[in-house]
């Protein structure tokens, strides 16, 4: 697969380096040069087939030329450890529940496909990789459990001491083995300046292999066109028998709750591959930049607004280019495909509210954003698959005070609580940080 950069179309690199770069030299997203646009047999074939079968298949398409068949299965097999079960709400809304990985949360797919592609670099070029990441939560614990056990492929995860929430703290501080955590004396704008100059550092550069595990990274979205293929043939598949393009079965509509948009770039690529999604609608909470535009063709990027579905809470959302490209900045082209809707925290806290008292459903915030706009714009002749992005029981807070008493920690959570904290602390000095990187 070769790649090209938003920044420069003409340039193509290799997977590989466009994996252990991240971001293209000229400051661009990378994007596949080429699609193959498979036919309706393709899709056909694999009707039936578990998660991580589907992954098998549509990575052999995809990565036929960088990693070799058993590479492939290895990367399947450590990547696609859950299952992304579907929900029928009611007749016409399904939820695909994408949080049944180890931090509950769908960004677990991206993650532990990125930890194992690099593990395979790391064998081949017999070379320890090094990850530096820096986090306020989240992407920490992500990476953390996504990357732990990875063989050739070293952690360290720079966090502000006493500014992450202590559930998520345990999660990335809990694992040991080769996953190291700073706990930085100072801020989270410390921890990534940190990240910043240890890149920049020349004896830092001249001991180790240095890759962030940044969510802009091309090997976290392949994988999650994986679950888009995988619920829409099911789908289809239910109401048909089996799965048709042609038929006059109804077509389905993606519902995705968004913030940096790498969610719904990766079905858009799944659409481009030829894969019969009929359209999308990116759900936002009220940083609403990519609605806005989807509106009226103008793109303005916002400082962000907290809300209570926090992880979209994005002013400025890195993918947004990914997706112009994909249209060719046509923006009539993108709104064909693509409608935007957005809402405030008490329209989302109703609707977390509402569905659990029709249906005996619990969503979370995020999902309940996506949810939302299924309901708004779904359509005569339409089935509507909302994205269920994180698991009710990461938001404890919203939960207790919405529906007391209903939503149980699941053991995975628990157990983590459990566990004992190890960290290193560390001034908010490069001299520390490299003192810790270069000891391991
Ligand atoms: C990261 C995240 C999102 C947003 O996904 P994007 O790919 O950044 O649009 C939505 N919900 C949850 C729970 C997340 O963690």
């Amino acid at each position: 697969m070769q790649l090209y950069s938003t920044g420069n179309i003409k340039e193509k690199t290799d997977f590989r380096s466009a994996v252990k770069s991240g971001l293209a030299p000229d400051g661009g997203l990378y994007m596949p040069a080429m699609l193959p646009r498979m036919p309706e047999s393709f899709w056909q074939g694999m009707t039936g087939d578990p998660l991580d079968v589907k992954a098998q298949k549509l990575f052999d398409v995809l990565l036929l030329e960088v990693f070799s068949e058993s590479e492939r299965k290895e990367i399947v097999e450590r990547a696609f450890t859950f299952d992304a079960p579907l929900v029928r709400l009611d007749d016409k809304i399904h939820i695909l529940e994408l949080f049944h990985g180890p931090t509950l949360a769908f960004k677990d797919f991206g993650a532990r496909t990125m930890a194992a592609m690099l593990s395979v670099f790391a064998r081949q070029e017999k070379e320890e990789i090094t990850i530096i990441t820096a986090t306020s939560g989240d992407t920490g614990a992500a990476v953390a459990q996504g990357f732990h056990g990875a063989p050739g492929v070293e952690v360290h995860i720079l966090y502000p001491s006493g500014q992450v929430s202590p559930l998520q703290e345990k999660q990335f501080t809990t694992l040991g083995d080769n996953i190291t955590a700073l706990e930085v004396e100072g801020t989270f704008d410390d921890c990534q300046r940190l990240v910043k100059a240890c890149f920049s550092d020349p004896r830092i550069r001249s001991q180790k292999q240095l890759t962030t595990a940044n969510s802009i990274n091309i090997a976290r979205l392949l994988p999650q066109m994986v679950y888009y293929v995988h619920s829409a043939i099911e789908l289809y598949a239910k109401s048909l028998g089996h799965f048709s393009q042609s038929s006059e079965v109804e077509k389905i509509v993606c519902s995705v709750p968004s913030g940096n948009f790498g969610n719904l770039t990766a079905g858009l690529l799944a659409f481009k591959m030829g894969f019969p999604i009929s359209r999308f609608i990116a759900s936002t909470n009220i940083n609403h930049v990519v609605p806005d535009y989807l509106d009226a063709g103008k793109f303005q990027p916002k400082q962000s607004l907290r809300t209570i579905s926090n992880a979209m809470d994005v002013g400025n959302p890195s993918n947004f280019d990914r997706m112009l490209d994909l249209y060719n900045q046509d923006h009539d082209a993108m709104a064909r495909d693509i409608t935007g809707a957005w809402y405030d925290d008490d329209q989302t806290r109703q609707a977390i509210v509402q569905v659990w008292d029709n249906h005996r459903y619990v969503m979370d915030p995020h999902t309940a954003v996506g949810y939302l706009g299924c309901r708004e714009h779904l359509s005569e002749g339409e089935q509507g698959l909302v994205l269920a992005t994180a698991h009710p029981a990461k938001f404890p807070e919203t939960m207790n005070e919405l529906l007391p008493g209903i939503v149980k920690t699941p053991k995975r959570l628990a157990e983590i609580a459990s566990r004992e904290r190890k960290s290193v602390l560390v001034p908010a000095e490069l001299d520390a940080v490299r003192d810790v990187l270069l000891k391991n």
